[in-house]
């Protein structure tokens, strides 16, 4: 497969590299996440400009050798999300949205949903800079991203029946080691979950971003507790708290 190669990516990550160069996680609708090194980018006068930092969207040109490497040879904007770049609060929830994608996608896998579903949440969280998003709603909309994503990788939790023995009734608790809800008789080695809580969940993963749900404070930490509880469980892995303020 070496040669030229053309994509769409979302710049997840960028890392100092040596003198002048860097090392760019990138975001790929066929390639997944894709590792790249961009030549050159910290010099005053590099042809990169400033499209290659974090939370761009470029159409780029790379070059695949024998490596897992890539090179960066080309990349032209698509969206800079250049108002997302001066809000503090906006900039934290990109930072999050894009931890959270490279780590549960960190393959070659190809998952063009989930690239589509970062670029949305990128084009709203620009949309909605400098708008005063409330904490709760910034922790609400990571959160759905979060869902949405989980949702994605095949590990949305089961929030309609209870997960260990199929009950509809009486869902009091979540247990990650379960994946999903669980009945009265079933809460050993659960946490208590509300009903808010499960109306935010399954709101979330219901609906559009731009329409997620929000709720209060102890449904949010419920759900933000249910959701890494069960990446912890079946993915073994710890992502970054929801937002700041948690
Ligand atoms: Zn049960």
């Amino acid at each position: 497969m070496a040669g030229p190669v053309k994509t769409e990516a979302v710049v997840l990550r960028s890392m100092r590299y040596g003198e002048a160069d860097r090392i760019l996680h990138l975001y790929t609708p066929a390639r997944g996440r894709v590792s790249a090194i961009a030549k050159g980018v910290r010099r005053a006068r590099s042809r990169f400009g400033g499209r290659l930092e974090p939370f761009f969207r470029i159409q780029a040109e790379l070059h695949e050798g024998r490596g897992e490497l890539l090179t960066v040879t080309g990349a032209q904007t698509v969206d800079a999300h250049a108002r997302l770049r001066g809000d503090a609060g906006a900039i934290d929830a990109a930072a999050r949205a894009c931890d959270a994608v490279g780590r549960l996608f960190e393959t070659g896998e190809p998952h063009p949903g989930v690239f589509n579903l970062l670029c949305r949440q990128l084009g709203l969280l620009d949309e909605q800079a400098g708008a005063g998003v409330s904490p709760a709603a910034a922790r609400a909309g990571s959160l759905s991203f979060r869902l949405k994503l989980m949702l994605a990788a095949g590990l949305a939790p089961q929030l309609g029946a209870c997960a260990s023995c199929g009950e509809t009734e009486h869902l009091v608790g979540f247990s990650g080691a379960a994946g999903g809800v669980v009945c009265a008789a079933c809460e050993a080695g659960s946490f208590p979950f509300g009903e808010e809580a499960h109306e935010f969940m399954a709101g979330a993963l219901g609906r559009p971003l731009n329409e997620a749900p929000t709720a209060g404070d102890q449904a949010l930490a419920q759900s933000e507790r249910a959701i890494a509880a069960t990446l912890e469980h079946h993915a073994h892995l710890r992502l970054m708290p929801a937002s700041a303020a948690a």
